[in-house]
């Protein structure tokens, strides 16, 4: 932990496209720095399981709207393992699920969902050491966090890493399965009228494809040791 050298109050957004390795690597950050991690992406997925699960058809924007307006989520830390609780019910695993994976980027376009979303996730990095990641984090929810990151990686890496995880959770799908979401959501996702996927002003760009997770997070604190980009 290097918490005596850095301030008290301070966003770090970490931004890229599926499997570049932000949910690894900020979740290592913030136990590095005595912080709070933010996996905005299961937020999307929070309201795309929901909606799901009450059989709403993902394509009924109207429908999709109403459920991300008044969804509660809430992120859970017991122990070492960390939970998503949707409207009091545990979805940790079920926003990874494979249906979920097929319509989160097009759930995540509409604009009523994307705005109760960055609401909350404002909210949730008011105070404290955050570290936040998803799409939009440096170029939207917080486009004057001092300290940005956007983690790229080739397509293949990407790829094998979701599988992996995936087949870890007990989800078994084909590396061909996994590439064609991965781009189909990246397509959607950088091509999006509303905050789509971008590398943001003052970000520090890492390809994560041939570093290990030690070598990004040596990177990265060296970043915020020695202050960052930006005065926020
Ligand atoms: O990071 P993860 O793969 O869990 O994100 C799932 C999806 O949620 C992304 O493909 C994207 O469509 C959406 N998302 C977003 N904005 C964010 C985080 C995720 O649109 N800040």
């Amino acid at each position: 932990m290097i918490k005596p050298d850095l301030p008290d109050n301070f966003i770090v957004a970490i931004d890229g496209p599926a499997g570049s390795g932000k949910s690894t690597l900020a979740k290592r950050l913030a136990e590095k720095i005595d912080g709070v991690m933010i996996d905005t992406g299961a937020m999307y997925r929070a309201v795309t399981a929901k909606a799901l699960d009450l059989n709403i058809d993902p394509a009924d924007e109207k429908a999709v709207g109403k459920i991300a307006e008044s969804i509660a989520i809430q992120f859970n830390k017991e122990g070492q393992a960390r939970k998503i609780m949707v409207d009091g019910a545990d979805f940790t695993a079920r926003i990874r699920d494979n249906d979920v994976n097929e319509s989160v980027s097009k759930v995540a376009v509409y604009p009523a969902v994307r705005r109760r979303m960055v609401a909350l996730q404002r909210k949730m990095g008011g105070k404290g050491r955050i570290v936040m990641e998803g799409r939009d984090i440096g170029s939207n929810v917080f486009p004057d966090a001092r300290f940005k990151f956007f983690l790229v990686a080739d397509e293949q890496v990407r790829a094998r890493r979701r599988m992996l995880e995936m087949s870890q959770a007990g989800i078994e799908v084909s590396l061909k399965q996994v590439m064609e979401n991965i781009k189909t959501r990246d397509k959607t996702d950088s091509e999006r009228k509303d905050a789509p996927l971008v590398k943001p002003p003052g970000a520090v760009e890492i390809d994560t494809g041939h570093l290990n997770i030690d070598e990004v997070l040596a990177r990265m604190i060296q970043f915020l040791v020695s202050g960052g980009g930006q005065a926020a």
